[in-house]
Protein backbone atom coordinates (compact mmCIF):
# COMPACT_ATOMS: atom_id res chain seq x y z
CA UNK A 1 0.00 0.00 0.00
CA UNK A 2 1.09 3.73 -0.62
CA UNK A 3 0.18 5.87 1.69
CA UNK A 4 0.38 9.38 0.23
CA UNK A 5 -2.31 12.21 -0.76
CA UNK A 6 -4.33 9.61 -1.90
CA UNK A 7 -4.48 5.77 -0.80
CA UNK A 8 -3.11 3.25 -3.61
CA UNK A 9 -2.69 -0.57 -3.20
CA UNK A 10 -1.59 -2.85 -5.32
CA UNK A 11 -1.42 -6.94 -5.36
CA UNK A 12 1.62 -8.02 -5.01
CA UNK A 13 1.54 -12.33 -5.69
CA UNK A 14 4.28 -13.92 -4.03
CA UNK A 15 6.27 -16.42 -6.06
CA UNK A 16 6.58 -19.18 -3.74
CA UNK A 17 9.54 -21.94 -4.05
CA UNK A 18 9.26 -24.95 -3.35
CA UNK A 19 11.42 -26.50 -1.30
CA UNK A 20 12.21 -29.84 -0.07
CA UNK A 21 13.73 -30.73 3.31
CA UNK A 22 15.05 -33.75 5.14
CA UNK A 23 15.65 -34.76 8.79
CA UNK A 24 16.08 -37.49 11.09
CA UNK A 25 14.52 -37.85 14.84
CA UNK A 26 15.29 -40.67 17.23
CA UNK A 27 12.22 -41.78 19.14
CA UNK A 28 12.26 -42.45 23.11
CA UNK A 29 9.17 -41.67 24.34
CA UNK A 30 6.74 -40.30 21.51
CA UNK A 31 6.77 -39.13 17.86
CA UNK A 32 5.12 -35.63 18.46
CA UNK A 33 8.47 -35.37 21.09
CA UNK A 34 10.79 -36.87 19.08
CA UNK A 35 9.68 -34.66 16.27
CA UNK A 36 9.78 -31.35 18.08
CA UNK A 37 12.91 -32.20 19.56
CA UNK A 38 14.42 -32.87 16.01
CA UNK A 39 12.86 -28.99 14.85
CA UNK A 40 10.86 -31.16 12.33
CA UNK A 41 7.39 -30.00 12.05
CA UNK A 42 5.69 -32.21 15.20
CA UNK A 43 1.96 -32.01 13.51
CA UNK A 44 3.67 -35.25 11.01
CA UNK A 45 2.93 -36.93 13.82
CA UNK A 46 -0.78 -37.01 13.50
CA UNK A 47 -0.06 -37.62 9.60
CA UNK A 48 2.06 -40.35 10.78
CA UNK A 49 -0.56 -41.90 13.80
CA UNK A 50 -3.18 -41.55 10.97
CA UNK A 51 -1.04 -43.93 8.62
CA UNK A 52 0.59 -46.35 10.98
CA UNK A 53 -1.78 -46.56 13.53
CA UNK A 54 -3.78 -49.74 11.75
CA UNK A 55 -0.22 -51.41 11.05
CA UNK A 56 1.95 -50.76 13.94
CA UNK A 57 1.22 -50.87 17.68
CA UNK A 58 3.26 -47.76 18.90
CA UNK A 59 3.03 -48.95 22.62
CA UNK A 60 3.67 -52.78 22.16
CA UNK A 61 6.46 -53.16 19.20
CA UNK A 62 8.35 -49.96 19.81
CA UNK A 63 11.35 -50.42 22.16
CA UNK A 64 12.40 -46.97 22.17
CA UNK A 65 15.37 -45.49 20.39
CA UNK A 66 13.94 -46.08 16.81
CA UNK A 67 15.13 -43.56 13.94
CA UNK A 68 12.50 -41.82 12.40
CA UNK A 69 13.31 -40.42 8.42
CA UNK A 70 11.11 -37.53 6.93
CA UNK A 71 11.31 -36.14 3.82
CA UNK A 72 8.42 -32.96 3.18
CA UNK A 73 7.93 -29.74 1.25
CA UNK A 74 7.31 -26.14 1.97
CA UNK A 75 6.50 -23.25 0.24
CA UNK A 76 8.75 -20.71 1.00
CA UNK A 77 8.73 -16.93 -0.14
CA UNK A 78 12.59 -15.24 1.09
CA UNK A 79 12.97 -16.62 4.86
CA UNK A 80 8.83 -17.19 5.64
CA UNK A 81 7.40 -20.26 5.16
CA UNK A 82 3.94 -20.17 3.30
CA UNK A 83 0.84 -22.43 4.13
CA UNK A 84 1.59 -25.77 5.94
CA UNK A 85 4.54 -28.12 5.21
CA UNK A 86 3.28 -31.35 3.71
CA UNK A 87 5.22 -34.91 4.36
CA UNK A 88 6.49 -36.59 1.30
CA UNK A 89 8.45 -39.61 2.87
CA UNK A 90 8.65 -41.45 6.10
CA UNK A 91 10.30 -44.18 6.60
CA UNK A 92 10.76 -45.90 9.97
CA UNK A 93 12.38 -49.15 11.40
CA UNK A 94 10.37 -51.23 14.05
CA UNK A 95 10.49 -54.58 15.00
CA UNK A 96 13.36 -55.60 12.79
CA UNK A 97 10.60 -54.51 9.59
CA UNK A 98 11.01 -51.31 7.72
CA UNK A 99 8.05 -49.49 7.31
CA UNK A 100 7.90 -46.35 4.63
CA UNK A 101 5.07 -44.32 3.34
CA UNK A 102 5.18 -42.17 0.00
CA UNK A 103 3.25 -38.91 0.05
CA UNK A 104 2.35 -38.07 -4.09
CA UNK A 105 2.68 -34.46 -5.03
CA UNK A 106 0.15 -35.08 -7.27
CA UNK A 107 -3.12 -33.96 -5.26
CA UNK A 108 -4.37 -37.40 -5.57
CA UNK A 109 -4.59 -37.24 -1.20
CA UNK A 110 -3.36 -41.34 -1.84
CA UNK A 111 -0.62 -42.24 0.40
CA UNK A 112 0.82 -45.80 0.20
CA UNK A 113 2.54 -47.62 2.76
CA UNK A 114 5.57 -49.69 2.38
CA UNK A 115 6.70 -52.37 4.38
CA UNK A 116 10.16 -53.81 3.59
CA UNK A 117 9.97 -52.57 0.33
CA UNK A 118 6.72 -54.26 -1.01
CA UNK A 119 3.06 -52.97 -0.89
CA UNK A 120 1.14 -53.07 1.96
CA UNK A 121 -1.57 -50.61 1.58
CA UNK A 122 -2.90 -47.27 -0.51
CA UNK A 123 -4.77 -44.85 2.22
CA UNK A 124 -6.27 -41.42 1.66
CA UNK A 125 -6.53 -38.94 4.45
CA UNK A 126 -10.30 -38.03 5.05
CA UNK A 127 -8.96 -34.05 4.47
CA UNK A 128 -5.29 -33.34 3.88
CA UNK A 129 -3.03 -31.58 6.33
CA UNK A 130 -6.06 -30.89 8.55
CA UNK A 131 -5.41 -30.87 12.32
CA UNK A 132 -7.07 -33.31 14.04
CA UNK A 133 -9.24 -32.06 16.82
CA UNK A 134 -10.95 -34.83 18.80
CA UNK A 135 -10.07 -37.97 19.18
CA UNK A 136 -12.22 -41.10 19.60
CA UNK A 137 -13.50 -42.46 23.00
CA UNK A 138 -15.17 -40.36 25.77
CA UNK A 139 -15.22 -37.06 26.17
CA UNK A 140 -16.62 -33.96 27.53
CA UNK A 141 -19.35 -33.04 24.45
CA UNK A 142 -18.40 -29.44 23.37
CA UNK A 143 -22.22 -28.44 22.61
CA UNK A 144 -24.08 -30.51 25.47
CA UNK A 145 -20.84 -30.55 28.34
CA UNK A 146 -21.55 -33.74 29.22
CA UNK A 147 -19.70 -36.57 29.28
CA UNK A 148 -20.31 -38.82 26.06
CA UNK A 149 -18.55 -41.13 23.77
CA UNK A 150 -16.99 -39.57 20.92
CA UNK A 151 -17.77 -42.54 18.12
CA UNK A 152 -15.15 -40.75 15.33
CA UNK A 153 -12.52 -38.15 15.31
CA UNK A 154 -12.76 -35.14 13.81
CA UNK A 155 -10.55 -32.33 11.75
CA UNK A 156 -10.42 -29.00 12.17
CA UNK A 157 -10.55 -27.52 8.74
CA UNK A 158 -11.80 -24.30 6.94
CA UNK A 159 -15.38 -24.68 5.24
CA UNK A 160 -15.13 -26.16 1.77
CA UNK A 161 -11.96 -27.72 2.18
CA UNK A 162 -12.22 -31.41 0.63
CA UNK A 163 -13.42 -34.40 1.81
CA UNK A 164 -12.08 -37.46 0.73
CA UNK A 165 -12.88 -41.46 0.96
CA UNK A 166 -10.30 -42.74 2.87
CA UNK A 167 -10.50 -46.54 1.33
CA UNK A 168 -12.25 -47.31 -2.16
CA UNK A 169 -15.98 -48.73 -1.53
CA UNK A 170 -19.57 -47.63 -2.98
CA UNK A 171 -21.54 -44.68 -1.42
CA UNK A 172 -24.40 -46.35 0.31
CA UNK A 173 -25.96 -42.78 2.01
CA UNK A 174 -26.06 -39.23 0.75
CA UNK A 175 -27.89 -36.74 3.43
CA UNK A 176 -29.15 -35.40 6.62
CA UNK A 177 -28.93 -37.42 9.72
CA UNK A 178 -30.28 -35.12 12.99
CA UNK A 179 -26.77 -33.90 14.76
CA UNK A 180 -24.52 -35.58 12.48
CA UNK A 181 -26.12 -32.94 9.56
CA UNK A 182 -25.41 -33.40 6.20
CA UNK A 183 -24.05 -37.09 5.90
CA UNK A 184 -21.90 -38.86 2.93
CA UNK A 185 -21.58 -42.49 4.23
CA UNK A 186 -19.64 -45.52 1.79
CA UNK A 187 -19.56 -48.87 2.73
CA UNK A 188 -16.31 -50.62 2.05
CA UNK A 189 -17.52 -55.01 1.41
CA UNK A 190 -20.46 -56.20 3.47
CA UNK A 191 -18.87 -55.06 7.23
CA UNK A 192 -16.86 -52.19 6.84
CA UNK A 193 -18.45 -48.67 6.26
CA UNK A 194 -17.17 -45.01 7.00
CA UNK A 195 -19.08 -41.56 7.19
CA UNK A 196 -18.34 -38.05 6.70
CA UNK A 197 -20.83 -35.59 8.64
CA UNK A 198 -21.17 -31.82 9.27
CA UNK A 199 -20.36 -31.32 5.20
CA UNK A 200 -21.93 -28.40 4.21
CA UNK A 201 -21.97 -29.24 0.13
CA UNK A 202 -21.61 -32.72 -1.60
CA UNK A 203 -20.49 -32.95 -4.83
CA UNK A 204 -23.35 -32.82 -7.49
CA UNK A 205 -22.48 -35.93 -9.43
CA UNK A 206 -22.04 -38.19 -6.52
CA UNK A 207 -25.04 -40.56 -6.58
CA UNK A 208 -25.93 -43.02 -4.11
CA UNK A 209 -24.61 -46.87 -5.55
CA UNK A 210 -21.52 -44.91 -7.20
CA UNK A 211 -17.97 -46.81 -6.86
CA UNK A 212 -15.50 -44.15 -5.01
CA UNK A 213 -11.66 -44.97 -5.13
CA UNK A 214 -9.56 -44.10 -2.08
CA UNK A 215 -8.89 -39.85 -2.71
CA UNK A 216 -11.81 -39.29 -4.30
CA UNK A 217 -13.55 -35.74 -3.53
CA UNK A 218 -16.87 -36.78 -1.40
CA UNK A 219 -17.85 -33.18 -0.03
CA UNK A 220 -16.72 -30.36 1.44
CA UNK A 221 -15.85 -29.59 5.21
CA UNK A 222 -18.81 -27.71 6.90
CA UNK A 223 -20.90 -27.12 10.76
CA UNK A 224 -23.97 -28.88 9.35
CA UNK A 225 -25.71 -30.41 12.52
CA UNK A 226 -24.06 -30.06 15.67
CA UNK A 227 -21.29 -28.77 15.40
CA UNK A 228 -19.22 -25.69 17.02
CA UNK A 229 -17.21 -24.70 13.93
CA UNK A 230 -16.10 -26.62 10.80
CA UNK A 231 -14.89 -29.78 10.99
CA UNK A 232 -15.51 -33.27 9.96
CA UNK A 233 -16.75 -35.94 11.92
CA UNK A 234 -14.94 -39.09 10.12
CA UNK A 235 -16.33 -42.58 11.34
CA UNK A 236 -15.76 -45.67 10.85
CA UNK A 237 -18.27 -48.87 11.81
CA UNK A 238 -17.54 -52.66 11.36
CA UNK A 239 -20.81 -54.12 11.86
CA UNK A 240 -22.50 -50.93 12.57
CA UNK A 241 -20.50 -50.59 15.75
CA UNK A 242 -18.38 -47.46 16.02
CA UNK A 243 -14.21 -48.41 15.73
CA UNK A 244 -11.19 -46.13 16.53
CA UNK A 245 -10.57 -44.76 12.61
CA UNK A 246 -6.79 -44.59 13.82
CA UNK A 247 -6.60 -47.78 14.74
CA UNK A 248 -8.74 -50.23 12.36
CA UNK A 249 -7.32 -52.45 9.95
CA UNK A 250 -10.43 -53.68 7.67
CA UNK A 251 -10.72 -50.08 5.59
CA UNK A 252 -6.63 -51.06 4.35
CA UNK A 253 -7.81 -54.72 3.55
CA UNK A 254 -10.27 -52.94 1.21
CA UNK A 255 -7.95 -50.79 -0.14
CA UNK A 256 -4.85 -53.30 -0.31
CA UNK A 257 -6.38 -54.73 -3.52
CA UNK A 258 -6.46 -51.17 -5.70
CA UNK A 259 -2.09 -50.86 -5.40
CA UNK A 260 -0.93 -50.43 -8.56
CA UNK A 261 2.59 -52.15 -7.85
CA UNK A 262 4.67 -51.31 -10.72
CA UNK A 263 3.86 -47.31 -10.06
CA UNK A 264 4.30 -47.55 -6.23
CA UNK A 265 7.31 -49.16 -6.41
CA UNK A 266 9.26 -46.16 -8.76
CA UNK A 267 7.60 -43.99 -6.44
CA UNK A 268 9.28 -45.56 -3.58
CA UNK A 269 12.82 -45.87 -5.30
CA UNK A 270 12.38 -42.06 -6.03
CA UNK A 271 11.71 -41.13 -2.82
CA UNK A 272 13.98 -43.37 -1.25
CA UNK A 273 16.72 -41.08 -3.89
CA UNK A 274 15.01 -37.57 -2.57
CA UNK A 275 15.42 -38.88 0.98
CA UNK A 276 19.27 -39.85 0.53
CA UNK A 277 20.03 -36.85 -1.58
CA UNK A 278 18.81 -34.06 0.70
CA UNK A 279 20.07 -36.24 4.49
CA UNK A 280 23.78 -35.37 3.37
CA UNK A 281 26.37 -38.25 3.12
CA UNK A 282 26.91 -39.38 6.54
CA UNK A 283 23.45 -40.20 6.94
CA UNK A 284 22.79 -41.06 3.60
CA UNK A 285 25.29 -44.26 3.62
CA UNK A 286 24.04 -45.95 6.53
CA UNK A 287 20.25 -45.61 4.74
CA UNK A 288 21.90 -47.17 1.54
CA UNK A 289 23.44 -49.68 3.03
CA UNK A 290 20.02 -50.63 5.17
CA UNK A 291 18.05 -50.18 2.16
ZN1 LIG B 1 -17.01 -35.62 16.02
Amino acid sequence: MVFGEQLSTQVVAPDPEIVTLAGEAVIDSSIFAALDEAGIPARFSVDLAQMLGGTVDFRREMAGGETLRLLWREARVGEDRIGQPELAFAALEVGGSLYEIVWPDDGSGQATIYVDGEVLRVFAQPVEGARLSSVFGRRTHPVFGNVRMHTGVDFAAARGTPVQSTAPGRVSFIGWRGGYGRVVEISHGSDTMTRYAHLSAVPEDLAQGQRVAAGDVIGRVGATGTATGPNLHYEVLVDGRPTDPLTDDRLAEAAESEADDTAALSRLAEARALLNENLGSEIAKTTTERL
